[in-house]
């Protein structure tokens, strides 16, 4: 792509957009960045801009985002955003960060999609890959922006790469070497036109440029996944926590096996790991694959899954106070998640649920609950809704904040209990963001 002399306009004053915004500067090209949001909302990024002397408008996109030769879309910003159908009607083309960044990157790109749990397998392959010897850029919706490391990475490196649906939309020529499917289960479908059909082909975009020589890693115990999944060229491989994996990772006796055509190639006890719960297990699966395609070293790659921390605000432990276990799962923001989390632990549970609603169906929890928590503290403006489904099977107590609910549960927990913040909500009406939810969490902890 020839970016030299060219005007090309980015959607999303964030970190990918002004990321995207110094690649076209470094290659010659004209950006302009136009973000809806105000600019004292957008204090740090409007100050990024000004610092790398990049043109931008805050406030809403003028006419002026028009007047360009390609627009670029920041991971945030859903493919059905108006100014995005207003460039496509413009005749402009309109694709994202990810495809942008992606022509300029020489090295192997490791795609990591999925509903949940894209943060920790991308963080955690990453970490492996390293681990293995190989130099791995960790980016996408986390660590770095792509565009910011995309010219970086050398023809023997490898980035280990997050992707979102909304990116996906917006791709054209995108063909990782391996993409992974993690899973698929309804989630931000407001922006699908409520079709969860929409939402499947937004993931399986991932695969569509992948050729022969490619890899496509998918979950076996995926019932959508398995169910859609059709007109891919890659090699593919699985993984599943139930089955028998003839090319993938299965599991037996507490012990990953990674076989290939059959035959076994390597082993490791499950329990050796810091990160807890089935679906890490999943996640680990899914990179042990990624690593045995590459052929890395068995014993290197076992190193990779033992020094494995985890990623902060998932399940993450912050302190264990007179025998009660404090874990901050702030990152849990739908129901499925919850689920995993709930399933994750054998100790009884207080559990922190609520917040910004997303149309959530507790159904799916409501035998989990039933079985291990000993009471549910209500926030957030969802507080009511969850009183009223779970006041019939659990004690369900409304709190006004997270201060508030730590200094109850320090006094009605005991020892061997799990004080869980698992909200299976978006974070908005109390808090910026989830990692702030998360930090509140922590420090009402570490107070006590
Ligand atoms: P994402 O980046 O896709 O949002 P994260 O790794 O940040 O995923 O995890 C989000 C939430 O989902 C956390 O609460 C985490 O414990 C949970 N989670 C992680 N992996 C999985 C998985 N494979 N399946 C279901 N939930 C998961």
């Amino acid at each position: 792509m020839n970016v030299s002399g060219k005007r090309i306009s980015v959607i999303g004053a964030v970190r990918s957009g002004i990321g995207a915004a110094k690649l076209i500067k470094k290659l010659g090209g004209v950006p302009f960045v136009s973000d809806s949001a105000s600019e004292s909302k957008i204090k740090s990024s409007v100050s990024l801009l000004k610092e790398n002397k990049i043109e931008y408008e805050t406030g809403g996109h003028s006419d002026k985002v028009y007047k360009c030769d390609l627009m670029i879309a920041s991971p945030g910003v859903p493919s059905d955003a108006p100014v995005l159908k207003e460039a496509k009607e413009r005749n402009i083309k309109v694709i994202s960060e990810l495809e942008f960044a992606s022509r300029f990157c020489k090295g192997k790109i490791v795609a990591i999609t999925g509903t949940n749990g894209k943060t920790t397998t991308t963080s955690l392959c990453g970490h492996l890959f390293n681990v293995c010897g190989h130099k791995t850029y960790t980016a996408g919706n986390i660590g770095l922006a792509f565009s910011e490391i995309a010219t970086d990475v050398k023809e023997d490196e490898f980035v280990a790469l997050e992707v979102s649906s909304f990116q996906l939309d917006l791709i054209n020529e995108f063909k990782p070497d391996v993409a992974m499917i993690l899973n698929i289960t309804p989630d931000h479908l407001n922006r699908y036109e409520n079709k969860f059909e929409n939402y499947i082909g937004s993931k399986f975009r991932i695969f569509k440029n992948q050729d022969e020589n490619d890899y496509l890693i998918l979950n076996k115990d995926d019932q959508t996944i398995n169910k859609n999944i059709t007109g891919y060229k890659s090699k593919s491989f699985y993984f599943s926590l139930n089955e028998d994996i003839s090319n993938g990772c299965s599991l037996s006796n507490d012990q990953v096996i990674f076989n290939r055509d059959y035959k076994p190639e390597f082993s490791f006890a499950i329990n050796e790991m810091q990160i807890k719960g089935e679906h890490n297990i999943a996640n680990a699966m899914a990179v042990i694959t990624a690593a045995k395609v590459f052929d890395f070293d068995n014993g290197k790659i076992k190193e990779g899954l033992r020094t494995f921390k985890g990623v902060e605000h998932r399940l993450e432990l912050v302190r264990e106070i007179n025998g009660v276990k404090y874990v901050n799962d702030s990152k849990a923001t739908n129901v499925d998640s919850v689920w995993y989390a709930l399933k994750s632990f054998d100790e009884p549970l207080f559990l922190i649920l609520g917040g910004q609603d997303k149309g959530n169906d507790y159904d799916k929890i409501k035998n989990l609950v039933e079985e291990k928590v000993k009471k549910i503290y209500a926030i957030g403006s969802s507080a009511e809704k969850v009183f009223n489904f779970f006041h019939n099977i659990v004690k369900v107590e409304l709190k006004v904040s997270l201060e508030e609910v730590i200094s109850s549960a320090s006094k009605e927990a005991r020892s061997g209990d799990v004080v869980l913040l698992s909200p299976a909500c978006a974070s908005f009406d109390m808090f910026d963001n989830y990692e702030h939810r998360g930090k509140v969490f922590k420090e009402a902890v570490n107070n006590l």
